[in-house]
Parts: structure tokens; sequence; C-alpha cells
């Protein structure tokens, strides 16, 4: 067997050691005599799971006790509504900054339920960049202001928290979560599918500061909640248990690997790397952002010439190096770098990216 250098954007590479943990562990978990998702979500083999996750993801991200943290079902786009069913009052203002296409997504998931403002803007820039906060158009009235963190289609990421005064500061972690220290305390409410850089697809963190949780919203299911979900210790119906489990199991590993001080480390060299590749390349690859606000953890390029895209695919997959080919919006590649992503895997990448262009240029 041998495992590939895999740059999906996500579903993404989990590490080997979590990944062999569960193989280990599948027939017969600690000794039960059945796998753990097998076993009652209710059962205290399951509720025990559920807590070290919830533990390990508190220590690993520095979430403060003034923060609750929910384990939830249908992505980071069911959370994009239900912030506004949530914590917002029917048609009261919300502000959007769109860095890319997540952002976008967002402010349509929120349409029918908020006055969802555009705040600010990088679309006419072809979102090579993120609007200088100072330019931002914030509503007094606005129940949150809302930020991608980190455009995983546009590679494009905040290097700093934005200051928007009192308005509540909602973002999108999905692909940038424990990839370099965060300060929580900064933000209301943060969110992330965990297939990026969390763990396997299937499961949604919420971390958000429970006085919001006082707030009314809107008319909604109990389903939709995000108070019931509290109450209920994010078990109000069945939930993705073997999901929580790999992704505690990835806590775990990331904890043991030295914390996101560790991985800030580890994701700061392996995208100078690959930038620097990019941008030595005598123009045979090129990077269109702006360089200060270039992803970590997403790096989008291009090749000079799009007739070479589909050697590149081709022999990039043959050196052990997937999943490479850009999103249909952009064209070009894409190379997702997250915490499973090893230095090696982005040498490897960058060696052969000089390779094919010592051939082809
Ligand atoms: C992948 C992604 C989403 C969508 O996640 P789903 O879990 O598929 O709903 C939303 N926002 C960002 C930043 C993403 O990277």
């Amino acid at each position: 067997m041998s495992r590939a250098f895999n740059f999906s954007p996500g579903p993404a590479m989990l590490p080997e050691p979590v990944l062999r943990q569960a193989q280990a562990e599948m027939l017969d978990w600690h000794g039960v005599g059945a796998s753990i998702v097998e076993l009652s979500h209710r059962g205290p083999e399951f509720i025990g799971v559920a807590a070290e996750a919830e533990a390990d993801l508190r220590k690993l991200v520095g979430i403060p006790d003034d923060y609750a943290v929910l384990f939830l079902q249908g992505g980071a786009t069911a959370q994009q509504a239900l912030v506004a069913l949530n914590f917002a009052e029917p048609g009261q203002a919300a502000d959007y900054v769109i860095s890319g296409h997540w952002g976008k997504t967002a402010i349509k998931q929120v349409k029918p339920y908020v006055d969802a403002r555009i705040a600010a803007t990088s679309e006419a820039d072809g979102f090579r960049n993120i609007p200088d906060p100072s330019t931002w158009r914030l509503s007094d009235d606005a129940a949150y202001v809302h930020i991608t963190a980190n455009e995983t289609i546009h590679g494009v990421e905040f290097r700093d928290t934005p200051k928007v005064g009192t308005v509540p500061l909602f973002a999108d972690f999905s692909s940038s979560i424990a990839s370099e220290p965060l300060d929580v305390s900064k933000y209301g409410l943060i969110y992330a599918g965990a297939q990026k850089n969390l763990g396997p697809v299937g499961i949604a963190v919420v971390i958000v500061r429970r006085e919001l949780l006082e707030r009314a919203g809107q008319p909604r299911a109990d389903i939709f909640d995000y108070r019931s979900h509290l109450k209920g210790e994010s078990m109000l119906n069945t939930p993705p248990t073997w999901n929580w489990y790999l992704a505690g199991l990835t806590f775990k590993w990331m904890l043991a690997e030295g914390g996101v001080q560790e991985f800030a480390r580890r994701n700061a060299q392996k995208s100078k790397m690959l930038y620097a590749a990019i941008d030595g390349s005598g123009g045979f690859y090129r990077n269109e952002v702006d360089p200060a606000v270039r992803s970590r953890m997403n790096v989008p390029f291009f090749l000079y010439d799009e007739a070479l895209d589909k050697a590149f695919l081709k022999e990039s997959a043959a050196a052990g190096l997937m999943a490479l080919k850009g999103h249909r919006a952009l064209g070009g590649m894409r190379a997702s770098i997250y915490n499973a992503m090893p230095v090696e895997g982005v040498q490897a990448l960058v060696d052969f990216m000089r390779d094919f262009r010592e051939r082809h240029g």
C-alpha cells in the first residue's frame, strides 16, 4: 500500500496515525466487543468520547469557559443559515464582508431571514484581496458582522482579526481553524465544517459566546435551535458518532504534535515554500492574490499556458501528488495544505513543480 500526498480541499487528507488508530479500533473499540459506531450515543462509552473531544478541542483552540461548543450536522452551510435564525430578529440587518466564494454562499443562506447587507466586497477585484476594514460600511443596528476567515477557493485569508466595534463578529473558520493560535474572545461566534482541518466530513463545530444564546432570534424548530443543542449536549437527535469520534482522534493527534503553535510554524513554512516556488518560477507559475492576504491553507496557482494543465495534473498524479486540480470557478491548480499535510508533501510538490517547469518551460 502506498499513500499519496493528498492536496484535496475537502474532504481532505487525514493524519495517518488517526486512520491507523481508527482501523485498529474498528471491530472492537476498547474491548467492548463492538465498534464505537455500533454503540448507543447515550451510552457511557460514546458520552466519554464526546466529552473528551470537546475538552481536547477547548485545549487545542484555547476556547474560554464563557464560550459554548456545539458539534452539529449540516456542515458549515447549515450554520450559515442557522446563525441568522438564532441571533437576528426577523428582517434585522446583518453585515457581510465578502472576500470570496464562501462569503457569497453565507449571505445567500440568510437572505430569507435577515436584511443581509454587503458591508464590503472584493468581487470586482476577482477576490484577489480583502477590502480594507476602514472602508467597511457597517450598520449600528446589525445583529452581527460576518467574515470568512479563509476563503478556501480564492486562497485569501484574514491575517488580523478586524475590529468591528460593539456588534459581535461571526466568522466562518472552516478551512483554517486550529491552523495557528486564535483569540476566540474577539469573536461572538466561530463555525467550521470539520472536513478541512479538523477531521472527517459530516460534523461541524460551533463556538459561541454563551451570552449570545440569550437572544430570542427567530421562530424555529427545536432542531435548528443552538440553545436546545447546548442543553441536549449536541445530542438532540442521533449525532454522527463516527465522525465525532474521528474528529476527536484528530484533536488528540494535533495536541500530541505540539498544538496550534507547532502547526502555525509548519503551516508558515509550507506556505512560504510553495509561494516561493510559484513566485520564483519566472512566470511559469503564478498566484494572483495580494501577498499580504495570501492563504496559508489553500494556494491557487496557474500555469503560464493553460494548455499544459492536463499534463501537469496527469504527471503530478503519477508522482503521487493527488487532487491538485483547481476549483471550476477559477480553473488552474490549487494545493490545499492543511495541518495533516506534512512538510515533506509540500517539498515533493515543489520539487515536482521545478522538474515540470524544466521540462516544459
Ligand atoms: C468547505 C467550506 C464551506 C462549506 O462546508 P460544508 O460543510 O460543505 O457545508 C463553507 N465555508 C468554507 C470557508 C469552506 O471551506
